[in-house]
């Protein structure tokens, strides 16, 4: 398997993906595993994540030039993914001793007491995406291993290097080589670790394959997460700081090159400052420098997947053909010198689009846009809700009443005011619809990875 820098089409190396025989060795070496990994005291699982923490900090840099060779992320931003893996980190450090603690929840002295303690689900599969594989892996192994399960890890096969370093940091941190396994290879590879007696599967990408997992798991009764994408909208009420919510807008909608599951996906605008807000959001956007990731003033970076050229290609042919008028961008552009053959698309803003264009319905992930004028706050909630998705949903206003009554009535697992593409390690993360099933962290998002077991003990 070739992995390919995006930005310039070279190829960094070349791996040996893991064929079915050898995933089925790998899952049973986690079997083995885990049963020991479940006896190790809790204080020394999370000794080892706080190492595993120390690796992260030792290496920054070397990693986050790694994640920008593979996925043609701006360097910048690889490090803000890894400054926020380390966030996320301490929180799990900070959170899980409480979180997994037995619970005796009834007692009558000298006769009964019921109790609840925390067991590990067993060995599960982590299949993770590309875009921010620090983030969404982290999010299911770190409190996952913290919580005695062993972890069968298929980093994407656009992240497969970054895969292998969290592997690497894992084992040097103490983790044990059969306790978190990362499984190397492309959806082939994912189908036949499904093909694996797992105790779960937790999984992070596109809604498509989300549904073949959920398919492949709903006969075995075991947990299964679902992270999925979306197509997330935002409200622009008509008493903003317009030119402060543009550029608001503009990063939410353009940061990691669009490529995020909860970038800005659609923007709704009071009718009365549409105008003024177009203005101001275009010359945000033209602020925006692309090209070579590595460049430290480089804000928009390569597009990760080649085939997603193309659907943003259609995005914008079916926009115009339905009336939509293009302000920004609007195709693939080619870099120049080292980066002449990366996979390169302009930033792209269309204005006056609705709800019959495919831009305002499918998941573009990739740096277009779409801002659509509304009559009132009633059709924005309903253009935000006319969606198959329901990952995140944000208004800016400078009324906060008015916010809440808006965000109280949007279908979405998180809503944002005056705020976007923002995640926390302490709110869970979930999604509606086609944006997913369960969730990960928060304090929920340590105990899910556990059954709870019921102690009923009565004296003799
Ligand atoms: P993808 O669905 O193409 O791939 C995700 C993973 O599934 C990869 O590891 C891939 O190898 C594996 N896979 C593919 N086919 C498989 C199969 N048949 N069986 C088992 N595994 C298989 O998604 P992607 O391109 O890596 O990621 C982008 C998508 O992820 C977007 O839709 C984005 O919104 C979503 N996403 C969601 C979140 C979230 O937290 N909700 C976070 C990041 C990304």
């Amino acid at each position: 398997m070739k992995i390919v820098n995006p930005a310039t089409g070279a190829t960094l190396i070349d791996v040996v993906p893991d064929n079915l025989a050898a995933v089925r060795r790998k899952y049973e070496a986690a079997r083995a595993g885990q049963t020991r990994w479940a006896r190790v005291p809790l204080a020394k699982r999370l000794a080892a994540i706080g190492r595993f923490r120390e690796r992260v900090v030792a290496l920054h840099e070397s990693l986050a030039r790694t994640l920008t060779q593979e996925v043609g992320k701006p360097i910048r931003q690889s490090r803000n993914e890894l400054n926020g893996l380390l966030t996320r980190l301490d929180f799990f450090l900070a959170e899980s001793a409480r979180m997994l603690r037995d619970e005796r929840v009834y007692e009558e002295p000298g006769k009964l007491e019921e109790r609840i303690s925390h067991e590990p689900l067993g060995v599960i599969a982590n299949i993770s995406a590309w875009n921010y594989p620090y983030f969404v892996g982290s999010n299911v192994f770190v409190p996952a291993l913290v919580a005695g399960n062993a972890v069968l890890y298929k980093p994407s096969e656009y992240a497969t290097l970054t895969g292998i370093h969290i592997g690497e940091m894992l084992h040097e941190a103490g983790v044990p080589q059969d306790v978190f396994v990362p499984v190397i290879g492309d959806g082939a590879t994912g189908a036949a670790l499904l093909r694996q007696p797992v105790d779960g599967v937790f999984f992070t990408g596109s809604y498509a394959t989300g549904a073949k997992i959920a398919a492949a798991a709903g006969r075995r009764m075991i947990k299964v997460q679902l992270e999925l994408g979306g197509k997330d909208p935002v409200y622009v009420c008509d008493d903003v700081d317009v030119k402060a919510a543009a550029a608001g807008l503009a990063d939410g909608a353009f940061y990691n090159t669009g490529q995020s599951c909860c970038s800005v996906e659609r923007i709704y605008v009071h009718e009365s400052i549409y105008p003024a807000f177009i203005d101001a959001f275009v010359a945000e956007v033209k602020t925006y420098k692309m090209g070579d990731p590595m460049d430290e003033s480089t804000y928009i970076g390569a597009i990760t997947r080649r085939p997603q050229l193309d659907v943003l290609k259609q995005q914008v042919a079916d926009a115009k053909k339905k009336g939509a008028k293009l302000l920004l961008g609007g195709s693939v552009v080619k870099g120049g010198g080292p980066i002449a053959k990366g996979n390169w698309f302009a930033p792209t803003v269309f204005a006056d689009v609705d709800h019959s264009m495919q831009l305002m319905r499918d998941e573009s992930f990739g740096p277009i846009i779409g801002i659509q004028a509304v009559a009132d706050d009633d059709a924005a909630v309903e253009l935000m809700n006319d969606t198959e998705y329901g990952l995140t949903a944000g208004v800016y206003s400078a009324d906060e009443k008015r916010a809440r009554r808006i965000l109280a009535r949007v279908n979405s697992g998180s809503v944002y005011w005056n705020c976007c593409d923002r995640v926390s390690p302490r709110l869970p993360w979930s999604g509606v619809g086609h944006s997913g099933i369960g969730l990960t962290l928060s304090t929920y998002g340590i105990q899910t990875f556990t059954r709870p077991k019921a102690w009923h003990l009565r004296t003799a």
